[in-house]
């Protein structure tokens, strides 16, 4: 009987445990591991990602599915944790959002637009003493899955201006958007020998248009 009582008490200081540290997350944080949804009528892979502070695409990758799924009603649909997620999109190859410029020239970009990047970069070194080089790991070509994190990550609050998946000159391997002003300062001025311009309003994008 006494090993009864200490296992039930065991049992209850965990489960408050629990509780206080899930409390200390904010309502709306998930559990500490991955829970079972059931898909309800009206909701989408977005909605149940967004009523969890989670990307469409985190949530996506953590099932094995595409960003654009259409789930169903009565479908079940895990909700991973953060951490869960995050291991998720790696395993799936999108990338967790950029962080630190990546040296050398950007990968993945189209045959022509990267042989004309490279010389392009040279000459920039040469006459500016400037690198050019992306900001980040999805600052050059990006996968239709990778657009469409970012994208997830624009409309949640999270990221910057993205184009939605599908429609991003970056998906062709033809965009790049470069770590410092300085570097468009210098494809401002020399690019254009290249075939590389800078293209609308924000000052990091560069688009490749043909030599
Ligand atoms: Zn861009």
């Amino acid at each position: 009987m006494g090993a009864r009582r200490a296992i039930g008490r065991g049992t209850t200081c965990a489960a408050v445990f629990i509780a206080a540290a899930t409390a200390g997350l904010g309502a709306a944080a998930p559990a500490v591991a991955a829970v079972a949804h059931v898909v309800q009528p009206g909701e989408t892979l977005w909605s149940i990602s967004a009523a969890n502070n989670l990307t469409t695409a985190t949530v996506a990758a953590y099932n094995g599915i595409a960003a654009d799924s259409l789930v169903y009603v009565g479908e079940t649909i895990d909700v991973p944790t953060v951490e869960e997620g995050a291991a998720a999109l790696t395993t799936a190859g999108v990338a967790p959002v950029a962080t630190a410029p990546v040296a050398g020239s950007p990968s993945g970009l189209d045959p022509s637009a990267a042989a004309a990047w490279e010389q392009m970069r040279q000459a920039s070194l040469a006459t500016f003493g400037v690198d050019l080089y992306p900001d980040g790991p999805l600052s050059g070509y990006r996968t239709y899955e990778q657009q469409a994190y970012l994208y997830d990550l624009y409309l949640s609050g999270q990221g910057a201006p993205a184009n939605p998946p599908g429609t991003s000159v970056h998906e062709l391997g033809l965009a790049v958007d470069v770590a410092e002003p300085p570097m468009r300062d210098a494809i401002d001025q020399i690019g254009a020998a290249y075939g590389w311009y800078g293209i609308g309003s924000e000052w990091w994008h560069v688009e490749y248009g043909g030599g």
